[in-house]
């Protein structure tokens, strides 16, 4: 391997485990995949780094969960029809018992995006839902910040060629990988220095907004008019979070938002996606959905229809929004001209809501609240939580205060404040 791609190799990792975990010295890590449970054999060359910035960082064990996506599509090709609620439930209680005894969380997000093509829609959604219930406790800890976690994204090949259909072979991966490392500001002499100082300025436009407390926000651009409501207490925040010990670290790398969560009851109108939205693999693009009283009442899909409908109809919670986030359109990612087909990438190139769970952070209090007072105040819960892209150059939002005054929140896809 190249020495300067291995440079950059060492220093995306030494990024992720100073400033995405923030790992602190006698703390364990399980190294685990977002969506279902393994990190890619592929991913090897970077994981191996990490691996080695973490021992460096002190930990005293480093656990890595394994997944190999040809041998799940081996089980789908080839296993009994009505086997997919069967689940390995080790690989949960494995990193529960690190994250419940002190430990910390590393997250990949590495897909190929038509991995799950043509793939039996039904059978997908009970393998998705069997391992989102197993994982529930899991999302219960990174809903309240138990542990410091981070996610980062890894290139694989089959999402190099997706990002990259027309180059040849052997070029898809290293551009991948060159996008990734020049929208994580790897290239900086100091990218942790760099970071710094990035995730200060989001803060303050997070303070900014907690300090005008909207009681609503209202969009609009080419097919959309919405108005959302935001609950009392609501927090924006950044990806800089705080474990309930103590511990800053940051939530995901790239990161470009401030959010918060919406009033479950208080959202009508209807919104156009921007973007194209990956779930269990499939492509849906190019969507409408029409919100009353905070439920979606109806939707329509160019493409992935189906995929919609089985992801609103999760559970109660997945047709209703859980998450408002801002990303001004001049955002590294957004200014790549990419289309990632990945959430983390592709949600921090725009402004996105969120189909499903709302994050406790979000609101005042939020984490000690039982189920029902969370609800109560406005906050979602769902199996699922799926952002959706809507912001472009052609977005405007404005805030309404309490006492009805409208303000420019974004105009034409900038920050206007
Ligand atoms: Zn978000
Ligand atoms: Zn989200």
């Amino acid at each position: 391997m190249d020495q300067n791609f291995q440079n950059l190799l060492k220093k995306y990792a030494e990024l992720a485990v100073k400033v995405g975990l923030n790992l602190q010295p006698g703390q364990k890590l399980i190294l685990q995949h977002l969506r279902n449970g393994g990190v890619p054999i592929e991913t090897a060359p970077f994981i191996r780094e990490l691996v080695a910035s973490a021992y460096r960082a002190g930990s005293p064990l480093v656990d890595v969960q394994w997944r190999d996506d040809e041998v799940n599509l081996i089980r789908l090709r080839e296993a009994p029809r009505d086997s997919f609620g069967e689940y390995a439930s080790w690989r949960a209680q494995g990193v529960l018992e690190v994250i419940e005894n002190g430990g910390a969380m590393f997250t990949i997000s590495a897909i190929d995006p038509d991995l799950l093509a043509g793939q039996d829609p039904k059978v997908l959604d009970e393998q998705q839902r069997t391992f989102l219930e197993n994982w529930k406790p899991i999302s219960v800890h990174i809903g309240k910040n138990t542990m410091n976690w981070t996610v980062v994204s890894i290139p694989v090949e089959g999402w190099a060629r997706k990002i990259f259909p027309d180059l040849p072979p052997e070029e898809q991966m290293p551009a991948l990988w060159e996008a990734i490392f020049k929208i994580c500001r790897v290239h900086e002499d100091d990218p942790v220095a760099a970071w710094e100082t990035h995730l200060t300025n989001l803060k303050k436009r997070a303070d900014y907004l907690n300090a005008k407390a909207y009681r609503e926000l209202h969009y609009t651009a080419p097919g959309t008019d919405l108005r959302i409501g935001l609950p009392e207490g609501h927090i924006w925040r950044s990806a800089g979070f705080e474990t309930r010990g103590g511990i800053p670290f940051t939530a995901n790398i790239p990161t470009e938002e401030v959010f918060t969560l919406p009033d479950r009851h208080h959202i009508s109108g209807t919104v156009r996606s921007t973007r194209p939205l990956v779930y269990t693999g499939n492509v849906i693009d190019n969507f409408s959905l029409t919100f009353k009283e905070g439920k979606v009442v109806d939707f329509s899909a160019e493409q992935g229809e189906k995929v919609l409908e089985n992801l609103l109809n999760t559970d109660e919670g997945a047709s209703m929004l859980g998450e408002v986030a801002l990303v001004p359109d001049s955002s590294p990612i957004s200014q790549s001209g990419l289309l990632f087909y990945n959430t983390l990438l592709d949600e921090n190139a725009s402004c996105h809501l969120a189909l499903g769970g709302a994050y406790r952070f979000s609101l005042e209090d939020g984490e000690n609240m039982s189920q029902e007072d969370f609800a109560s105040h406005g906050g979602n819960t769902s199996l699922v939580h799926s952002d959706f892209m809507v912001g472009s150059g052609e977005l405007d939002v404005d805030g309404v205060l309490e006492d009805g005054t409208v303000e420019s929140v974004l105009r034409s896809g900038e920050w206007a404040f």
